[in-house]
């Protein structure tokens, strides 16, 4: 552990992604569902593999994630009680 933070391990998207890579599975187009809303770290990862939605179900504070995702017309949707709702996003956090 350094600062509070584990790191030996990797956020579960990231570990998704390297392991669809190890075995030979193509992402692109493809849509990931998560506990919680991907850090801005993920998120340039599931973009940069060709995930075009990504489904969540908590939340996560890291607004930038969901600015790249805007930026890069990823669908963003949080799964509440059965339901699908698209997350809104702010250009307000693009620097
Ligand atoms: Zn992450």
């Amino acid at each position: 552990m350094r600062a509070g933070h584990c790191i030996r391990s990797l956020h579960a998207e990231q570990n998704a992604i390297l392991q669809a890579a190890m075995i030979g599975v193509a992402l692109e187009g493809s849509m990931i569902y998560v506990t919680c809303q991907p850090c801005n770290t993920c998120a340039k990862m599931i973009i940069n593999a060709g995930i075009v939605r990504v489904v969540y179900e908590g939340d996560y504070p890291d607004p930038f994630s969901i600015e790249l995702f805007r930026e890069a017309g990823t669908e963003v949707y949080t799964y509440d009680q059965g339901r699908l709702l698209e997350v809104v996003t702010d250009k307000a956090h693009v620097d």
